[in-house]
């Protein structure tokens, strides 16, 4: 593309997908066209279709992938272990279900990526895989520790924002709610985008962002999907009941 011209690039951000393919395809069809996709991590873990999201998300070639914990769980990269025993149930009943392709797939992926001003991570900056930014003081730590301009994560399943701008050296967490609008060439920014297969800010409709580089904003967005035919496919799948129930109040 040469200088000059006019660039309307948009940028679907999606995380924490976890295995609900009802979701994720709520999220693409309503996100439109666009022209890059970024994943920050954990296609898997909890759901009821990770290879359908697995496949779906590698199709879409996003030019940002991650793994985040969930997806090295069930891949045998993380020991199960380190998780509680639902999330452990569901790691163990994930990793049954990947074929080569799926696993070969997850372990491609990085787990922090850099890109200009821009960081990547599933978790934090400063601990890509298990921390999670769900405050005001984690986010100022991490801004502290890590040189980025804009910073996107996912894990904590709630859609947020932290900002430290101008003299500013403490920042302060807040949610983002559907169609906030953050400009994003204002101050040093912390960007989560929500989740979109398990949200636990209390929306349970799932959440997802676009960036558009022509204005530089980026937009928090949710859309409903079929929740009920996801949870059915867990009770199916001999999943633990609660990740079904967790499903229709976003907790
Ligand atoms: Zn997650």
């Amino acid at each position: 593309m040469e200088y000059g011209e006019a660039t309307f690039v948009r940028i679907l951000i999606i995380s924490d997908i976890h295995g609900n393919i009802a979701a994720l395809n709520a999220v693409l069809h309503s996100a439109g066209q666009v022209d890059e996709v970024w994943n920050l991590g954990d296609i898997v873990g909890y759901g009821p279709d990770p290879s359908a999201c697995i496949e779906t998300v590698s199709s879409l070639k996003p030019s940002v992938s991650l793994v985040g914990n969930h997806d090295l769980a069930s891949i045998g990269d993380l020991p199960i272990s380190d998780f509680n025993p639902v999330a452990a149930a569901a790691a163990t009943w994930t990793a049954d279900q990947l074929s080569d392709v799926h696993r070969d797939y997850l372990h491609s992926l990085p787990s922090l990526i850099r890109r200009v001003g821009d960081v990547f991570a599933h978790g934090s900056p400063r601990d890509p895989v298990w921390e999670y930014v769900d405050s005001g003081s984690i986010a100022t730590a991490n801004f502290h520790a890590v040189e980025f301009q804009r910073c996107y994560v996912g894990h904590t399943h709630r859609a947020s924002t932290a900002r430290l701008a101008g003299n500013c050296t403490a920042a302060n967490l807040s949610s983002l709610r559907e169609d906030d609008v953050l400009e994003l060439n204002d101050g040093r920014l912390l960007i989560n985008p929500g989740s979109v297969g398990q949200p636990r800010d209390g929306d349970p409709r799932a959440a997802f962002a676009i960036v558009d580089l022509a204005r530089n904003t980026l937009t928090s967005r949710r859309v409903a999907y079929d929740i009920e035919a996801t949870q059915r496919a867990i009770v199916d799948a001999g999943l633990p009941a609660m990740l079904a129930e967790r499903l229709a109040v976003g907790r």
